[in-house]
């Protein structure tokens, strides 16, 4: 298995883990971009967004629900935060799992870069 996240989900590189459970784990970013920039993925090897299918709804669900919840430990719900997933080459993707980037702690400009 080479997919770089898939790695830290069976602990065999190391990462600073915040949650996990049946099915999505979330991490900090090793590059963060704001006070709190942690990544919430799925334990299954989805390579992008367009790899998604009908029946993986419930679990972007998941994703989403756990951003929430991690923005709201953190204590940055209410003021704001940004959540981004990029897909692809010119969405930005450089990792191929896809991945929730969850950012908060500073204020996000419109149109992003
Ligand atoms: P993407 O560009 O694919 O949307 O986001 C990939 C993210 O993974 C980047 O924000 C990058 O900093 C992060 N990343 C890349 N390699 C590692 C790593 O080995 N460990 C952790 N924790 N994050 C990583």
């Amino acid at each position: 298995m080479e997919c770089l996240f898939c790695k830290i989900i069976n602990r065999e590189i190391p990462a600073e883990i915040v949650h996990e459970d049946d099915q999505v784990v979330a991490f900090e970013d090793i590059n963060p971009q704001a006070p709190t920039h942690l990544l919430i993925i799925p334990r299954q090897h989805i390579a992008t967004l367009n790899d998604l299918e009908e029946g993986d709804a419930a679990l972007v669900g998941r994703l989403q629900l756990t951003a929430a919840r991690l923005a709201r430990e953190r204590g940055f719900a209410e003021e704001g935060y940004r959540v981004v997933m990029n897909c692809n080459d010119q969405g930005g993707q450089t990792v191929y799992h896809i991945h929730m980037h969850l950012m908060g702690g500073r204020r996000f400009t419109w149109p992003a870069g």
